[in-house]
């Protein structure tokens, strides 16, 4: 799959949406629906992510994002 890109982890993300607002390249936005927690769950725009790891440290839940600078 294309890196730098991020993934989150639906079941795990609280809805904050901090991630969405810290995101410098704007390529997080929210889902609309609900996971099993009753949350309105983050998602990546599926292009722009630079690998910068910002989401993944303004997200206060641990295993949520995951950021891929290169292929692994
Ligand atoms: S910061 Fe974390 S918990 Fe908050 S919306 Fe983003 S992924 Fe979900
Ligand atoms: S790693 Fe950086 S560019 Fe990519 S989604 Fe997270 S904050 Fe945005």
């Amino acid at each position: 799959m294309k890196v730098p890109r991020v993934e989150i982890r639906i079941e795990e993300c609280k809805g904050c949406h901090l991630c969405i607002a810290a995101c410098p390249k704007k390529v997080l936005e929210s889902s609309g629906c609900l996971n099993n927690q009753g949350y309105i769950y983050a998602k990546y725009k599926g292009d722009g992510c630079i690998g910068c790891g910002i989401c993944f440290y303004s997200c206060p839940e641990p295993g949520a994002i995951k950021v891929f600078k290169k292929e692994n």
